[in-house]
């Protein structure tokens, strides 16, 4: 079909250069010192949620004061009955293994005299949050890179996007189509991880950098497979809004450590809703927000920093405080604008506790996997716990396996990407379609509309040889827009993030 269509091949591919495909690359490289390993990143290196996380890795690392049963019970209970309970104790279990394994790799968590510092989050029972101070995510991925920049088996390459799985006659994935402005370059493997992570670029305010266009998910349903717990998107309440840049996420240790969110009117509203008002738990903050938003003239919610200690704030919160300032704004002085933004996709592409999917030769880890850990509604810290553990385990469950030559095989011609007219305004619309009525807060006559306005920018797309990376990215956003809204459609029920209006009246119960 293209002109320009380059061949090349390894033996393990992975896309995705945040935690999950860093650490399973890293692991290969160990397991198998023969594999030839090539990791792709869309962007660069600080393109992907992991480089942004704050908060840090939740583990049990202090027997103690804390126990397995402990941060399996409080796994379950964010989950809201729909997580699968042999998946969160096998995740669970191997936590402080891995930590080891990353303290092993070269990183320093915070420590104080009696050992590692553990911070506790909301919906934790213990302290069992290792962090490095408010950019753990940052210093993991550091640690990652380097140690992956040293390695002779592993290529690393910025800027290559994946726009489709190669798949084999036998209908076995045998690696990616890339796609760059120069065209496009057919990169067979023996074997596929997708580390794609979220897709927050789905709504008008999300936490999510650019990257997260859901692009792994896109190519799953592409190729045929199926989706599971797509309608529960994990909204964090306090996400500064910053109008023509990046929103920056405002951690709830912020709360934790006393910031109060206030109306216009500087009342600290959230008593309204909830009895433990600004620390009442991740979903419904966002929901008395959302309640607040609806009933304030200029539709405005802030996060009020101006009592605290300022010079404690700046250490222990150095990150955000910096934004802060560069943002123009003084936590001494002014309130911080917030909202509630899409912030963790608890669904995705369904994998075995080995990180295997329905198609043979493709593994899932970290974001765009469900695993069945989080079920309705992810416990603080907990995501980077999933990508490092099934990371490990998807690159063991390779040992008897790795002996298919993808040259062997025949490929399936895939379909010929769609060009949108007037993609920029296409893609806004979207994400305030979806903020609006695939929100927070959802009902069927909101999602039946979103529906019919996706179905129908999906039908303007035609199909063209050559698009642009901004036809790319839409056309994933719409697929993965659809079945978000499918599986909001078909739940009877609300369970953790997921509350349609229509199933019950009051938003912060
Ligand atoms: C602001 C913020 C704070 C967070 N804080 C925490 C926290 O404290 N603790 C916690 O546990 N979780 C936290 N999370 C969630 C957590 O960071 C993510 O769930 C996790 O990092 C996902 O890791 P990943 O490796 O699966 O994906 P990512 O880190 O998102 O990496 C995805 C990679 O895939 C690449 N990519 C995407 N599409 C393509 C494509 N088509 N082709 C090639 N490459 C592609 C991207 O460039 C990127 O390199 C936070 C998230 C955000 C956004």
């Amino acid at each position: 079909m293209e002109a320009s269509t380059k061949e090349e091949s390894c033996d393990i591919l992975v896309a995705g250069a945040g935690v999950a495909g860093l650490s399973f690359a890293l692991h290969c490289a160990d397991f198998y010192p023969q594999a030839k390993i090539v990791v792709l990143s869309k962007g660069s290196a600080e393109d992907s949620n992991s480089f942004y996380a704050q908060g840090g890795v939740a583990a049990v690392m202090d027997s103690n004061h804390d126990s397995f049963e402990d941060h399996i019970k409080d796994t379950l209970q964010a989950g809201d009955g729909l997580c699968d309970e042999a998946v969160v104790r096998e995740i669970v279990e191997e936590g402080p293994s891995q930590m080891r394994q990353l303290m092993y790799w070269g990183l320093d968590f915070d420590a104080n005299a009696k050992g590692l510092d553990l911070a506790r989050e909301g919906g934790h029972s213990a302290h069992r949050v290792l962090h490095v101070k408010d950019h753990s995510g940052r210093s993991i991925v550091s640690v990652l890179l380097h140690r992956i920049e040293q390695h002779p088996n592993i290529s690393l390459r910025y800027h290559q996007q994946a726009d489709r799985l190669l798949i084999g006659k036998s209908g076995r994935c045998l690696g990616l189509r890339l796609r760059s402005s120069n065209g496009y370059q057919n990169l067979k493997a023996s074997w596929t991880l997708l580390a794609t992570g979220g897709a927050g670029q789905l709504y008008r305010y999300t936490s999510n950098p650019e990257v997260a266009t859901g692009d792994g998910l896109a190519l799953a349903l592409k190729a045929g497979l199926e989706l599971k717990k797509m309608a529960y998107i994990q909204f964090h309440p306090t996400v500064m809004i910053n109008n023509g840049g990046r929103d920056f996420l405002l951690s709830e240790a912020l709360r934790g450590f006393g910031a109060i969110l206030r109306n216009d009117a500087e009342e600290d509203f959230m008593f309204k809703y909830h009895p433990s008002g600004s620390l009442a738990t991740r979903d419904i903050v966002s929901r008395g927000i959302y309640a607040e938003l609806a009933s304030t003239p200029n539709r405005k919610v802030y996060l009020d920093l101006r009592h605290l200690d300022q010079e404690v704030l700046a250490h222990r919160f150095p990150t955000i405080v910096k934004e802060l300032k560069k943002q123009g704004l003084n936590p001494e002085l002014q309130m911080v604008p917030v909202a509630p933004a899409a912030h963790y996709f608890c669904g995705g592409i369904p994998s075995d506790v080995q990180g295997r999917t329905a198609l043979e030769g493709l593994l899932v880890a970290g974001e765009v996997a469900y695993t069945g850990l989080h079920g309705a509604n992810r416990l603080a810290s907990n995501s980077l716990l999933e990508a490092l553990v099934m990371a490990h385990k998807a690159a063991l469950s390779l040992k008897d396996d790795m002996q298919v030559d993808p040259n062997q095989e025949e490929l399936v011609n895939p379909e010929a990407p769609r060009h949108f007219p007037m993609v920029d305004t296409k893609l806004s619309y979207l994400q305030q379609l979806m903020f609006e009525k695939v929100g927070v807060i959802r009902d069927e006559e909101g999602l039946r509309a979103a529906q019919s306005e996706v179905d129908f920018i999906l039908r303007q797309g035609v199909e063209r040889e050559q698009s642009s990376l901004a036809d790319l990215a839409l056309e994933n956003l719409l697929l993965v827009a659809k079945a978000v809204i499918q599986d909001s459609l078909e739940q009877d029920e609300n369970h953790g993030v997921l509350f349609r209006s229509d199933r019950q009246s009051n938003p912060v119960l």
